[in-house]
């Protein structure tokens, strides 16, 4: 991975890994060729840099699915709440400014492209088959299942299904993602590629 976008995905917030980083970034670098790549919850962008340093390394595109208000569980008084990502004069979070900031840093204006809204609505008008789906929302089930719902249909074949936080054992952590990975492998559309600490990884067949 290119070590100055490296460096800035490094530093950004947020709750990846570096081995599932550059897990993705691997990723994307080999399905951009196939279609375009969703990132399903930016938030500051750390991700992205991953997955977008990627694309760009394969002259692909990366779409930043977030509508920046936080999830459930980065609310004000919440576990994962940011007060630096209060908005005060919205009386709400945004998380925008510093994704934007993010990408900038890390040379990926031009091959990021931001869908600011939710998942539902984004995937209401959108029919190019994904090189890529990463989901990585909202970690209630409904927010799960809907991401699940809106975009899994539109993986290419061959494409990848990412998922972020899968814990097995309840005691670590909620069970929405690993219950839509669940879905997914229940499907029969998908091959299981080998999980990367709380990622998990299909593919399209
Ligand atoms: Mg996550």
């Amino acid at each position: 991975m290119d070590p100055r976008a490296h460096g800035v995905a490094l530093a950004a917030k947020g709750f990846l890994h570096d081995e599932e980083g550059l897990r993705l970034h691997e990723l994307a670098r080999e399905c951009a060729p196939l279609g375009p790549l969703v990132e399903i919850g930016s938030y500051c962008g750390k991700s992205s840099v991953y997955l977008g340093a990627g694309a760009r390394a394969a002259g692909g595109t990366l779409v930043c699915v977030d509508h920046h208000r936080g999830s459930e569980e980065q609310q004000p008084g919440q576990l994962y709440h940011d007060s630096d990502l209060f908005d005060a004069e919205a009386g709400a979070m945004d998380s925008l400014p510093l994704l934007r900031r993010t990408l900038r840093a890390a040379g990926l204006e031009d091959t990021a492209v931001l869908l600011v809204t939710r998942s539902a609505v984004a995937s209401r008008i959108w029919s190019t088959p994904l090189g890529l789906l990463f989901i990585d929302g909202g970690h209630t089930f409904e927010a799960a299942e809907g991401d699940y719902r809106g975009w899994v249909g539109k993986i290419a074949r061959g494409g990848i299904l990412a998922i972020h936080d899968l814990f097995p054992d309840p005691n670590e952590g909620g069970q929405a993602p690993i219950t839509i990975y669940r879905h997914a492998v229940a499907s029969g559309l998908f091959d299981e590629l080998p999980t990367i600490r709380t990622l998990g990884i299909l593919r399209r067949r």
